[in-house]
């Protein structure tokens, strides 16, 4: 027990534990970094990833949704609530499509279930929310998001096409 003790106190005398984590830092020290400066530099994202939503848009300008509901059947956390109509065309489309991003839990069965490339998860993650109610992505708001990031959604969904 003494023995033990007398050694670390030469050990701790000595600054051994230092040196050998200088030693470390040393090592690492010229080595390729592989820490990335968030938020000016971004890590790679696969184009399957399932971030923020959007509804999107034909390139005509029409909505792609077709109010089929699937998406809202399919969706296991009861987070999609649509009501559709029929337009004077005689098409369907949706009145209401909200999303609670509160409920939601990002399992992109919704992007799957979707037979015309409508709701999407995009590679949005940089977003939040500072007043109850702002989780709530209406038609709107996701059709803009749409809008917004569709050639990032179409430049993803061809490369995706790869792994279906
Ligand atoms: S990602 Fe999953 S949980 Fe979220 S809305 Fe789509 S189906 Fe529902
Ligand atoms: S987003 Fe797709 S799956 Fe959902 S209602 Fe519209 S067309 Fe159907």
């Amino acid at each position: 027990m003494l023995k033990l003790r007398l050694k670390e106190w030469i050990n701790s005398f000595l600054l051994l534990e230092l040196l050998k984590g200088m030693g470390v830092t040393g090592r690492y020290f010229l080595k390729t970094k592989i820490t990335v400066q968030y938020p000016e530099e971004q890590a790679p994202k696969s184009p399957r990833y399932r971030g923020l939503h959007a509804l999107r848009r034909y390139p005509n300008g029409e909505e792609r949704c077709i109010a089929c509901k699937l998406c809202e059947v399919v969706c296991p956390a009861l987070a999609i609530t649509i009501d559709s109509e029929r337009r004077e065309d005689g098409t369907r489309r949706t009145k209401r499509y909200d999303i609670d991003l509160f409920k939601c839990i990002y399992c992109g069965f919704c992007e799957e279930a979707c037979p015309v490339d409508s709701i999407v998860e995009t590679r949005v993650t940089e977003f939040h929310f500072e007043e109850r109610g702002q989780q709530l992505m209406t038609k709107d708001k996701l059709i803009a998001i749409g809008d917004r990031y569709e050639k990032m959604i179409a430049a993803d969904k061809a490369a995706d096409s790869a792994y279906r």
